[in-house]
């Protein structure tokens, strides 16, 4: 079992994973300037630290903090932090090659949240009730609008945490919330989300369901929160998983004015409730007929009728930072990609020990539509295991599109690598294997009717194994060349590769 090498209690909530990456030269930059959320501070960090599928030019770089914001002198804004491999790592406590082994070991040694008095709680420092005259979300908080064509402003970072009316059990996700007037958001939700099940039985009871935003937490509850079933299944709290990744439990506190708990140590908690058979136009104010920037590159269409969440309160810690990410970003790729690597490995390695080595779910695809496994073949009996292999991440993550396999003497990290072993380990005809008419993920524009006759529905797709891996009898055949292993520093002083 990986354990982190942070000390217990050294990254706890937001400010302390700040503090640690202030310690590196190149991890978090900040700036006074003075910059407008609407579409300024996001345009200005696609430059610094954007990379994932956003429009080029883009770079991978440091998380920024905007400490003077537009129309909001008590609230800074934080955009990037998990948007490298390596800082992740350095918050997590663990090379960046092993990732998906912690997070598969935190799954599997959940730690589950505790509830802690409210006087304890740093995030109700402030406190604003929405029945007080003249409460606005929109004045009160810099939700970022991505672009000058979103919908509006939306709130990308929420930990959205609500439990099962029936069951009590609680669930944590990620959505994306717009804000629509002084105290409703909309919220989308892909199909099939567990927080979607409890807001539908809600409803079919004639209910509304209470639900709290934490924004600005300890990273390992962000990643924690991006785990999808089978894994989680329905039922799993995910903030058991940030439990376990940092050896104690999530502290949680009883909310102000709704019946639900909130994370305790958050920048900003937004309570509410999902009000039952009511829906906006996602783009009512704007009329853009676009949502925001998503994770495969594109801007999502604003939807026709999406949730709503009646705001209560907003309760925050005092000059609270506002947390924001880009759809497409090593952000989104490092939240979504290393969950789904954890589900792979966990489930590969269920059916057959020690032959998957390890895992990539590659940023093109958002850390969601592309893996690249990398397979081990020790014995003849292992040909065909490979291709198994690649089913079983199909059934570990349902949104995976593409896997590409490859040798245990490919670096699967780097692209140049994976695609070398395309180029001289794959024939296109026998090598692929199509699996076509399978549920994938609707924001990829390409699992449409209309690019497809075929797909009955947005979201169906054709799954598709790269097989780049040599046949185990012609392994002797794939050595790749072997140089002689010598002393650069020689030749060289202090020079490293
Ligand atoms: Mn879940």
């Amino acid at each position: 079992m990986i354990k982190s090498t942070l000390k217990q209690g050294e990254v706890y909530d937001l400010r302390s994973a700040l503090a640690l990456l202030a310690a590196y030269p190149d991890e978090l930059i900040s700036t006074d300037v003075e910059a407008d959320p609407d579409a300024e501070i996001s345009g200005v960090y696609r430059h610094v630290g954007a990379r994932g599928t956003v429009m080029r030019p883009t770079k991978l770089g440091p998380a920024m903090l905007f400490n003077t914001v537009k129309g909001f002198p008590n609230v800074r804004v934080l955009i990037g932090l998990l948007a490298s491999r390596q800082r992740v790592a350095r918050l997590l406590g663990v090379a960046a090659d092993k990732l998906g082994f912690l997070l598969k070991d935190s799954v599997n040694n959940p730690i589950s949240p505790v509830v802690i008095p409210a006087e304890q709680a740093s995030c109700q420092q402030v406190v604003h009730l929405a029945s007080t005259p003249g409460f606005d979300i929109r004045k009160l908080l810099p939700a970022p609008t991505n672009t000058e064509e979103d919908a509006g402003p939306y709130f990308t970072m929420g930990m959205c945490y609500a439990s099962d009316p029936e069951t009590g059990a609680s669930d944590v996700t990620i959505h994306r919330l717009c804000v629509q007037s002084a105290d409703e958001i909309s919220m989308y939700f892909v199909p099939g989300r567990h927080l979607d099940a409890f807001r539908m039985k809600a409803e079919a009871a004639g209910h509304a369901l209470p639900i709290s935003i934490s924004i600005g937490v300890d990273p390992a509850i962000e990643i924690g929160a991006c785990f999808e079933p089978p894994t989680t299944p329905l039922g799993f709290d995910e903030l058991a998983v940030a439990g376990s990744l940092r050896n104690q439990p999530v502290e949680l506190v009883n909310c102000v004015c709704v019946n639900a708990r909130a994370i305790a140590n958050a920048e900003i908690v937004i309570e509410g409730e999902l009000i039952a058979n009511y829906r906006v136009r996602e783009d009512q104010n704007t009329n853009t007929g676009k949502a925001m920037p998503e994770f495969p590159g594109y801007t999502g269409e604003a939807k026709q009728a999406v949730p709503v969440i009646k705001v209560k309160a907003i309760t925050h810690r005092k000059q609270p930072i506002l947390q924001t990410v880009i759809g497409p970003s090593e952000e989104h790729v490092n939240m979504a990609g290393i969950p789904t690597e954890a589900s792979i490995l966990d489930m590969v390695e269920r059916a057959m020990p020690g032959r998957l080595l390890n895992v990539y779910a590659h940023p093109s695809g958002g850390g969601k539509y592309l893996a690249v496994m990398q397979f081990k073949k020790s014995l003849l009996s292992d040909e065909g295991r490979q291709r198994q292999a690649a089913l079983l991440a199909f059934a570990a993550f349902g949104e995976l599109k593409h896997v590409i396999l490859v040798d245990e003497d490919v670096d699967l990290f780097d692209t140049d690598d994976v695609l070398w072993a395309m180029q001289t380990r794959y024939q296109g005809d026998i090598s692929t294997v199509f699996i076509p008419g399978v549920r994938c993920h609707p924001l990829d524009p390409s699992q449409s009717p209309a690019f497809n006759p075929q797909l009955q529905d947005v979201g169906i797709s054709c799954k598709t194994i790269f097989d780049c891996t040599v046949p185990f009898k012609l392994k002797a055949q794939f050595q790749r060349s072997q140089f002689k292993e010598v002393d650069v520093t020689r030749f060289i002083p202090g020079f490293t590769p």
